[in-house]
């Protein structure tokens, strides 16, 4: 079909829909059906299968599997059957993991999926792009991706960026003309929109005549199937110490198996007794336990309102120093209500709460007339001219669909009897130049009955006193004087003073022929009427926030396009601004230099009146200072600096799809004490996976140690190789799961951010994972020593209690492992898991020993109750012995 030459009417007709009322449930039903959803086909993914095999990949787990092959072959069942088994179960519970965290990472993409507008049995309802069929009647505007391909049925100053089609970085000009011609060039459909694209100005309305992939992008889709990298830094680093850890593994355990054979062990034995001993060694699950850690996390994250895009974030939040937020809607809750009314040097008080339209207005105390004030009426009829917002009335609830900003003044105009319905009866909208924050303001031409034309304007009081000549002054017109310019910028002050958010409304009379195209030609000479000043109170907890903030060394940063006294007021009533700290104003700002900044930026708290371009500058400065910067933002002009920053984060309610594309953070509910709880929850995300870091690797220095210390000693094998595997699977692995998901350090918040540069093993991490790796060394070589000695022919006695001690000196260490600082410092009962955790290791240990049938498979001996004196006594030094140390070093 040639969409393109058809007239509007045409296309409805033809896609068979009714542009009043949209497609009913049912046809839509039936259009799914034909059609499909509205998705690209992906690439597909790696079947269950090969993701099991893909376990057994391992190189040290082939060459155990082949080494059990040859022992099964040389008569050794038993043992070739349990090391199959229990590399079995490690395989399938990697199998499991990688799935759930394959799992949560396309929950993940499935929440932030794009929402479109579509017209459906006749309301207006947000549903999910893919959603969309053949025929639904979208309604987009600036800063919204296309969610299908689209012929225009209206369009308001429509510029849509369509450079992933055609390559074409400068927005194209949309509007509804049939274009003639067959052939015609993507780039040459300016009454089409395509899935993909972006909206960077204005609205439009139109009919989807291409869904999936029968679109535009869909034919090129296969070039888009790049996927971005999900892996985080620590992830990167963690591979490459995998690989170090590998080859120091092996080493060890060729020199454990080289020493053993020159002491006379049988060569056999040493070999499988090796190549265990390296399975054990080499943490290959590592990498994937803190997948499941970190995504574990993001879904914690989600439960506290923040969605992770981009994997990597979880980690960077740990390091913010700086969180560059928005005021309005982020700090301050966005429900925003006039309160006050100047003209004139008059000052009119509005009551009532919320978007209830209804309300008194009054003049010193006294209720007034609204029919006898001219000018009141004017300020409050054209604010709700000039106003792309609607207040909906349902079940006698008065809900806002729109900017807050507009609701307010479109309910100030309510309580005075004006509804904007009523109003457009008498004028009618020949333009309109939507509201942007560069220009901080919105204007539209309005004709009267009369067919008289002129330019409504309202926006931020200071910039349209720069365009305005004139003003009125109690209902008379005047040149604008110096005079009556001080009185109004005194006004302005006095408004923002009280933390009032101030909208200036003028106008400007037109010819009744005058033509005008652009907000520029709109947008000078215009006549001052007066502001409406509107409260937005802040948030009850961001105060609480900030000051968690600040605790944990980060600085909190306003930045918003309001007036500098408003956003001075705010801070102060949140404690953002300290008596030493600076305000900096959108115009200051421009006229210094990215090093000019970092040379104060420091200092400043504030940045008042800025517009989003000057934020890209802000997080250049502070990245340069050395800050870890996380920028919240919510426009399309947010995006680079959302890009830009260390931690890009968007708003889920107001944020538009290409703010929340460019972020890695999503706050769903816009809320700045939510940027809190996720930089917490990085943190904490960050701890835990050192915590099972330091826990694993310090069971396998023990576990190393204690066989290379056996062989230099001339003494027989410590523990055989199925017990070797086993401290492998259970005692290493639950533990370590359930450390994963431990809770927080009381002091966590009271910390400095972390260096992002930070090394695994730093603070102190790397003393710790060897001097208990090597306690827990030789403690179970000591308990082994001791029962050998005493009874040298029964081998598997003392070989039942090295296995115990080795066990339990493990299960104390995790205990250690929650703390930075000393095992004191933890209550064990906070996490319920990992208490499980370590009850059920203990559990499987005693059935291993004292349950006859198992006994010949792991070649263990029932030892006696006497014996677990010895073995707990030793088992409890490694940990106790330094935290005991360490204790009366603190006190000292
Ligand atoms: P923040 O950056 O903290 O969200 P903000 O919402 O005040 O602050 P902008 O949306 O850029 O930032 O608004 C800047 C100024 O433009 C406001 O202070 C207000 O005076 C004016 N303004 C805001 N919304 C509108 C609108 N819909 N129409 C006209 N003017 C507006």
């Amino acid at each position: 079909m040639n969409w393109h030459e058809m007239r509007p009417e045409e296309v409805t007709k033809s896609t068979n829909t009714d542009i009043e009322s949209g497609l009913t449930t049912k046809e839509v039903k039936k259009r799914e059906e034909k059609f499909g959803l509205n998705e690209l086909t992906e690439a597909e993914r790696p079947s269950a299968i090969l993701l099991f095999l893909n376990q057994f990949k391992d190189f040290m787990v082939l060459v155990l599997l082949v080494a059990t092959l040859i022992s099964g072959l040389l008569g050794e069942y038993i043992d070739a059957i349990a090391i199959i088994a229990i590399v079995l179960v490690n395989g399938i519970l990697g199998f499991f993991q990688e799935k759930r965290a394959e799992k949560s990472l396309e929950a993940l993409k499935e929440l932030s999926a794009p929402q479109v507008t579509a017209l459906r049995n006749g309301e207006w309802i947000k549903i999910l792009s893919k959603e969309l069929v053949p025929g639904d009647i979208v309604k987009f505007t600036s800063g919204d991706r296309i969610g299908a391909d689209m012929r225009l049925l209206e369009t308001k100053s429509l510029e849509v960026e369509e450079s992933a089609l055609t390559g074409e970085s400068l927005p194209v000009q949309k509007s509804i003309n049939p274009i003639s011609g067959q052939e015609v060039g993507l780039g040459d459909l300016t009454n089409m929109v395509f899935m993909g694209t972006l909206v960077t100005r204005g609205s439009g309305l139109g009919v989807v005549v291409g869904t999936g992939m029968n679109t535009a992008m869909g034919q090129i889709a296969d070039l888009l199937q790049n996927a971005e990298t999900m892996e985080t830094p620590l992830q990167r680093r963690l591979e490459q110490l995998g690989k170090i850890l590998i080859v120091v593994a092996l080493a060890l355990t060729v020199l454990v198996v080289a020493i053993g054979v020159l002491q006379g062990h049988n060569i056999y034995d040493m070999f499988l007794a090796g190549v265990s001993l390296a399975v054990a060694a080499i943490p290959e699950g590592l990498p994937a336990i803190v997948t499941v850690a970190l995504s574990l996390g993001v879904q914690r994250m989600i439960k506290q309102k923040s969605i992770v895009r981009k994997l990597p974030a979880v980690e960077t939040l740990g390091c913010a120093s700086v969180i560059c937020s928005d005021k309005t809607g982020t700090m301050t809750q966005n429900k925003m209500t006039v309160t006050q009314i100047w003209s004139s040097d008059k000052v009119w008080h509005v009551s009532g709460t919320g978007y209830h339209p209804h309300g008194e207005f009054f003049y010193n105390d006294k209720e007034v007339n609204i029919s006898q004030s001219k000018t009141l009426q004017q300020i409050l009829t054209f604010g709700s001219l000039c106003n792309s917002a609607e207040i909906i009335e349902k079940n006698g609830e008065f809900h806002l669909d729109g900017d807050p900003t507009e609701g307010a003044l479109l309910v100030a105009a309510m309580k005075a009897g004006f509804k904007k319905e009523s109003l457009l009866n008498n004028f009618e909208i020949v333009e309109e130049f939507p509201f942007d924050s560069t220009r901080k303001m919105m204007s539209v031409i309005v004709k009267d009955k009369n067919g008289k034309q002129f330019v409504v304007t309202k926006g931020a009081p200071d910039v349209l006193l720069g365009i305005s000549n004139s003003i009125l002054w109690n209902e008379r017109q005047e040149k604008l004087s110096r005079e009556n310019e001080e009185k109004v910028r005194k006004a302005i002050e006095s408004l923002a003073s009280q933390a009032l958010r101030t909208i200036a409304i003028a106008y400007k009379p037109l010819s009744s022929n005058e033509r005008i195209q652009n907000s520029v030609a709109a947008e000078k000479d215009l006549v001052f009427i007066g502001l409406q000043g509107m409260i937005d109170p802040p948030r009850p907890e961001v105060k609480q926030a900030v000051k968690e903030c600040r605790d944990a060394g980060i600085k909190t940063v306003m930045i918003t396009g309001d007036h500098v006294i408003t956003a001075k007021a705010i801070a102060k009533q949140l404690n953002i601004l300290p008596t030493h700290g600076r305000v900096l104003e959108g115009k200051d700002l421009s006229l210094l230099s990215v090093e000019e900044l970092e040379e104060i930026v420091d200092d400043v708290y504030v940045f008042a009146r800025v517009s989003p371009e000057h934020k890209l500058k802000i997080v250049k400065a502070l990245q340069n200072k050395g800050h870890i910067v996380a920028m919240t933002g919510d426009g399309v002009n947010d995006a680079p600096a959302i890009k830009a920053a260390d931690i890009g984060i968007s708003m889920g309610i107001t944020g538009t799809d290409v703010a929340k594309e460019a972020s890695s953070l999503i706050l769903v509910d816009d809320n700045f004490a939510t940027i809190k709880s996720a930089i917490k929850e990085g943190r904490n995300i960050y701890e835990n996976i050192r915590k099972f870091i330091r826990y694993l690797l310090a069971s396998n220095v023990g576990e190393i140690l204690v066989m290379l210390f056996a062989m230099l000693l001339a003494l027989p094998l410590p523990l055989v190789p199925i017990q070797i595997l086993w401290v492998n699977l259970v005692t290493d692995g639950l533990p370590a799961m359930a450390l994963g998901l431990d809770q927080p350090e009381g002091d966590l918040m009271k910390r400095k951010p972390r260096h992002p540069k930070e090394g695994v093993f730093a603070r102190g991490l790397g003393w710790k994972v060897i001097s208990r790796g090597f306690l827990i060394g030789i403690v179970t070589l000591a308990a082994f020593m001791i029962v050998y000695y005493r009874n040298p022919d029964d081998l598997a006695y003392a070989q039942t209690i090295a296995f115990a001690t080795l066990v339990m000196a493990q299960l104390i260490h995790v205990f250690d492992c929650r703390s930075e600082k000393s095992i004191f410092d933890r209550n064990p009962f906070e996490n319920m898991y990992l208490i499980f955790a370590v009850i059920s290791s203990i559990l499987l240990m005693l059935v291993v020993i004292y349950y006859p049938p198992l006994q010949p498979i792991f070649h263990t001996i029932p030892i006696m109750l006497r014996d677990w004196l010895l073995i707990l006594g030793m088992s409890a030094i490694p940990t106790f012995l330094l935290a005991g140390s360490l204790l009366t070093r603190k006190k000292s």
